[in-house]
């Protein structure tokens, strides 16, 4: 839904949640700075994920490990040899695509069509019409499922087998034409690194190169022992960091869906070997039961499991979200063998393993991952709080429904009126409580009018003074998603706000 991605893009500019990078010089491209709201918002979100991964488990603990790592890391990880997207250039156009997007693309364009038959069908059939059935036996749709099936493990079995040429040869049959021109003249196919190079140290001759990381899981691998001996960690247990990661990114079109500086929370869960599958299995209810309990609606999201495994895994789901642009990967959960913990053994000669006291015997463990991007997350739960209402009387709203808890500010103190003492009334229950929530206070306009500005800015609750505030210590408290106004006690709003906000 273009209009609604656009909508999105433009209201986050507005509220001061996105900015585009050095806008001033037009912006950097693919790389995002958040303002005043969107820092708090951000931040709002990595503590509700990380107080649900440490707080809440007595076996799951904390590291912040540094960008910058040994350039070693990324050999054992697998990242400077197999971190790469295959590229491709239009011969014409002299534009730069990554070719397996290019064939993915063309598969959505199958998948419009089927779509089309769908919402055609539904109409002529009604109530009686059973969506299951009709994609199953009808000949056209059966036959764009069954091509777009054909292309993509042709697709994923050229890339695993490094197979280029077929990768450009399937462009050529599909006949995809570059987006931007329309010419058919592609170059081959060739691997591109996502890593960033850059150097440590002063003079050119002893300085060596570095990549900034590409994600945050190896900061907890190589930590593996440091934590696991000084927290004194019994397995199963689990190591969680929140922090940036970047990848040059060749396609970059998604706003902050796909961004070259982003933010990644991590959890990777160390378990006994043959019990991986089990705890996969958990990891994706608690990961799912964490998305539900911030009460976005549950149709936004759906399960996506792997057929087609990475090197490391035996098994592997992403947790997909609607997002303005489509179902995409938010969240990934991993099981990741004893590829990584073994991998840097062997590089480093280092041991990285656990002693079973009950056994007495030492293993590398097996681990299950959870990866979820910080800024996806936030666009997620940005673009399905932004909602347009229309309301009884017939006007309309623009409304940023986020869930309180997220909220950059909880509460905006609005006086009735600039007079009559309803300033410093408004001012003191500002002062009593900015200690426990962030708050705001306006004056500027009617009052009307606020309350239009705070829901379109996302504050959940307005707290308003009037004149009958001076004689009964009370004020109406309004909320933003219902708009409906209850009259309470000054001296109550704290632990009815606290009520509001808890966990
Ligand atoms: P995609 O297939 O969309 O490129 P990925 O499978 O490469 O993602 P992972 O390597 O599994 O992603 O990274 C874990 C998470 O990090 C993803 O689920 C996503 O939320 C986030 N992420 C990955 N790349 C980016 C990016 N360029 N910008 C923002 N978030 C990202």
């Amino acid at each position: 839904n273009q209009d609604k991605f656009k909508q999105v893009i433009a209201h986050a500019k507005e509220y001061g949640y996105i900015f585009s990078s050095s806008e001033i010089y037009d912006g950097l491209s693919a790389v995002y700075d958040y303002g005043q709201n969107g820092v708090e918002l951000k931040n709002n979100i990595k503590d509700y994920w990380w107080k649900s991964m440490t707080q809440l488990h007595q076996n799951i603990v904390g590291l912040d490990a540094a960008i910058l790592m040994h350039p070693k890391t990324w050999k054992a990880s697998g990242h400077v040899d197999a971190f790469n997207d295959p590229l491709i250039d239009n011969k014409d156009s002299k534009k730069r695509y990554r070719a397996d997007v290019l064939v993915e693309d063309y598969v959505e364009k199958l998948e419009q069509k089927v779509q089309k038959e769908i919402k055609k069908a539904k109409k002529r059939f009604g109530d009686d019409f059973d969506e299951a059935q009709f994609v199953n036996t009808h000949p056209r749709v059966v036959k764009y499922r069954k091509r777009s099936k054909d292309i993509l493990e042709r697709l994923a079995k050229s890339l695993t087998d490094e197979n280029l040429a077929d990768v450009k040869a399937l462009i050529e049959e599909l006949e995809i034409a570059c987006p931007a021109t329309g010419s058919k003249n592609w170059t081959d196919v060739k691997q591109f690194n996502l890593m960033f190079g850059t150097k440590m140290g002063a003079s050119s001759e002893s300085a060596s190169d570095l990549y900034l990381r590409p994600e945050t899981a190896q900061g907890i691998f190589v930590n593996f022992s440091n934590v696991q001996k000084t927290g004194r960690m019994k397995i199963p247990f689990g190591i969680a960091q929140i922090g940036k990661a970047f990848r040059n990114e060749i396609v970059a079109r998604q706003f902050i869906f796909r961004q070259r500086e982003f933010e990644q929370m991590e959890m990777q869960f160390f378990v006994k070997p043959g019990e991986e599958l089990k705890w996969f299995e958990y990891w994706k209810d608690q990961r799912q039961a964490w998305h539900d309990s911030l009460g976005l609606d549950k149709e936004n999201y759906r399960f996506h499991d792997h057929d087609k495994l990475a090197h490391y895994a035996n098994a592997a789901t992403d947790i997909e979200f609607d997002f303005p642009f489509g179902f995409k990967e938010l969240e990934g959960i991993h099981s990741r063998t004893d590829f990584d913990l073994k991998a840097h053994e062997e590089l480093s000669g280092k041991k990285l393993q656990f002693y079973d006291h009950e056994d007495g015997k030492s293993y590398t463990p097996y681990v299950i991952e959870t990866s979820i991007g910080l800024d996806r997350m936030f666009l997620a739960v940005f673009s399905a709080a932004l909602q347009d209402e229309t309301l009884d009387d017939g006007s309309s709203r623009t409304v940023l429904k986020l869930p309180s808890i997220l909220a950059p500010v909880k509460v905006a103190v609005l006086p009735l009126l600039k007079r009559d003492g309803l300033p410093e009334i408004a001012e003191q229950i500002v002062e009593d409580l900015k200690w426990d929530f962030n708050v705001i206070y306006d004056e500027k306009d009617a009052v009307g009018r606020r309350y239009r500005r705070q829901d379109a800015a996302g504050t959940p609750f307005c707290v308003t003074v009037d004149h009958d505030s001076k004689t009964d210590n009370s004020v109406t408290i309004r909320y933003r998603d219902s708009m409906t106004q209850k009259r309470v006690k000054i001296s109550e709003l704290k632990s009815i706000l606290e009520a509001e906000l808890s966990y």
